[in-house]
């Protein structure tokens, strides 16, 4: 039975305390948001692709966690199997650490261990995942020519079906790993001490707590900490009334919906080349509300149609806002949107005004969203995450994607009312 992994071996980098919580008192975990969901969703896809560039192999994953050590030992039989050439998410254990290899191929008398990423360039938390399974991958005396990354490369660009071979690059991290090996023998020797500890250590809350990603006993430790959440925001509202003009334009609220698959889908295409794949509309007469909304989610070679609908749709109104990570403007002037001008004179993207009136809460710090303005400026209303969306737009499941037109209206409404509350 193992006692780290590469997630908790990762954890205890990050963060001893969290090592020791994660392995002594799991549930007091925070529920997964769903833009973890929608990234481990992601990973998963690109992992699934990369294996089709090592066709032919056997996936390792057992189908329950008890089943470990028994995968462990048919990882190592099938190594010495002239019959077997690939395997997927092959099992290792050595010092009590388990680690899964994405792929690991026969490369002449040696084996090719291959790490995959849905990122478009390399990390060092990435490196240093790689270098903990080739500590563990030579504690198992497995002979290794090289232990590689394969991530996305940014400058693919598609034409007719894809070429995996083009899609994906390799780098070896063999060097950084072996340089690496004393200090993660140290370390795991370290963090199975901590795990035996009687108590959890005694580690402040501060920049470990986000960085490199957030920790999931956020709730748990900061609950005691003097309450920043409860204090008012702050905003200039000399700029945020010159940025917002007058309110007495037509309006309508834009709430646009944009992909980034990581695999391009269209000839043309790069990896995570943008494109809209539903939005909603909401304007008022003066007595009722207007609503437009539309998707492709059915079929995303459609995508195109939305140019024209919304410019329909947008036609008439002296102001569009929206409420975008993105600039807005940058995004609909590429696919020559309206007459460049005129868009960019009507859209207000709220976002950027609201940042640039100096709006500040502890609540928007780390991610300044819709949701988390929203519930900013109204404490006893809440807004559910925008990632919900993006999973429901991107599931097989017919119902679940129809969720989202109801989901655009709301967070279209809720943008209304914030843009409501500051405007004059
Ligand atoms: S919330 Fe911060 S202090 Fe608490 S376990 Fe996580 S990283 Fe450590």
């Amino acid at each position: 039975m193992h006692i780290l992994s590469k997630s908790t071996y990762i954890k205890g980098e990050q963060c001893e305390k969290a090592l020791y919580l994660f392995k002594n008192r799991p549930f007091l975990r925070d529920k997964l948001s769903m833009e973890q969901r929608a990234k481990f969703k992601r990973g998963t896809d690109v992992g699934i692709l990369a294996q089709q560039l090592f066709p032919g192999g056997i996936n390792m994953t057992p189908s329950s966690p008890s089943l470990f050590g028994k995968k462990a030992i048919e990882t190592m039989q099938n190594l010495s199997n002239p019959d077997i050439n690939v395997m997927y998410e092959a099992v290792f254990q050595y010092d009590d650490t388990l680690i899964m290899l994405d792929i690991i191929v026969r490369d002449g008398d040696k084996w090719r261990a291959i790490e995959v990423k849905s990122s478009l360039s390399i990390s060092p938390t990435y490196m240093k995942d790689a270098a903990l399974q080739y500590y563990v991958l030579k504690g198992c005396n497995v002979p290794l020519s090289d232990i590689q990354l394969m991530y996305i490369n940014a400058d693919y660009v598609r034409e007719g079906n894809l070429d995996l071979s083009q899609l994906f690059v390799f780098q070896s991290v063999k060097d950084y790993a072996e340089q690496y090996q004393d200090v993660i023998a140290k370390n795991i020797a370290h963090f199975k001490d901590i795990i035996k500890q009687p108590h959890s250590p005694k580690i402040p809350v501060g920049n470990q707590c986000d960085t490199p990603y957030r920790c999931e006993f956020h709730g748990h430790c900061w609950k005691d900490v003097p309450n920043k959440l409860n204090e008012p925001y702050i905003i200039d509202y000399k700029p945020l009334y010159e940025l917002l003009g007058n309110r007495n334009y037509s309006t309508a609220f834009l709430n646009l919906l944009f992909y980034r698959p990581a695999v391009p889908l269209f000839d043309g295409d790069k990896p995570y080349s943008e494109f809209i794949i539903a939005f909603s509309v909401l304007s008022n007469n003066g007595k009722f509300d207007k609503i437009y909304n539309w998707n492709c989610l059915d079929d995303l070679s459609r995508w195109k149609d939305s140019l024209e609908l919304l410019a329909t749709q947008l036609t008439g109104f002296e102001r569009v806002i929206c409420f975008a990570s993105q600039n807005i403007q940058a995004s609909l002037q590429k696919y020559n949107l309206l007459e460049s001008k005129e868009l960019n004179y009507k859209i207000l993207n709220l976002r950027e005004v609201l940042q640039q009136s100096g709006f500040e809460h502890e609540k928007v710090k780390n991610d300044f969203s819709l949701k988390n303005v929203y519930e900013t400026v109204f404490p006893d209303k809440t807004l559910f995450e925008h990632s919900r969306i993006i999973l429901n737009a991107l599931s097989d499941n017919l119902m679940e994607r129809n969720l989202i037109t109801n989901d655009l209206e709301l967070e279209n409404k809720a943008l209304r009312e914030v843009y409501q509350h500051f405007a004059r």
